[in-house]
């Protein structure tokens, strides 16, 4: 299956992703979790990525379409993915749209983790990444509503949502019965 997991910073987009990919068998490819392991490694598209990840500003869509195009190409997606944090903009699922059809594939399902943002907030003061301090978080906050929640609207006919609030087994049960599992 190739799916789109769509939510706010601190939904649990992640943790799902993890189940998700083991159950069904496909890669999780986080662009944030990519572009930290280029910043731990020094490369050049780390040294790059490193202020937009501070500031909590999104990276050019430039580098970040080449970085995803380039995963998505790997042989291990070949099957299917799960695709977390990408796209984040309306430009960049048209970029994903290009990549797709260069593949000669589609997405199956974009699905939506709902959750309020008081409790994303607090989730994330808990989780205490680097770029989990008040102001970087309330500026991601704020690109998602402007950025990134438009493309609801843009994958409607895609979408499936589960209500992220809850224990991770549960949420995962719903998600899992969400995509048809
Ligand atoms: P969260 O879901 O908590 O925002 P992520 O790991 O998804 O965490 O993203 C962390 C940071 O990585 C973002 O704030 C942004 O700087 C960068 N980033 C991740 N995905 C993208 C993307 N699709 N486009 C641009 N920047 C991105």
């Amino acid at each position: 299956m190739r799916i789109v997991l769509l939510g706010p910073p601190g939904a649990g987009k992640g943790t799902q992703a993890t189940i998700l990919s083991e159950k069904l068998g496909v890669p999780h490819i986080s662009t944030g979790d990519l572009f930290r392991a280029n910043i731990g490694q020094g490369t050049p598209l780390g040294v790059e990525a490193k202020k937009y990840l501070d500031a909590g500003d999104l990276v050019p869509s430039d580098l970040t379409n080449r970085m995803v195009e380039a995963r998505l190409g790997d042989a291990d997606a070949g099957s299917g993915f799960l695709l977390d944090g990408f796209p984040r903009t309306i430009d960049q699922a048209e970029a994903l749209e290009g990549i797709l059809q260069r593949l000669g594939v589609k997405l199956d399902a974009v699905l939506e983790f709902q959750v309020d943002e008081d409790v994303v907030v607090e989730r994330m003061l808990a989780r205490g990444r680097d770029d989990d301090k008040e102001d970087v978080i309330r500026n991601r906050l704020r690109v998602y509503r402007e950025e990134t929640r438009p493309l609801l609207e843009h994958y409607k006919s895609l979408e499936v949502s589960v209500d992220a609030v809850g224990e991770v087994d549960e949420v995962n049960g719903r998600a899992m019965t969400a995509l048809g599992k």
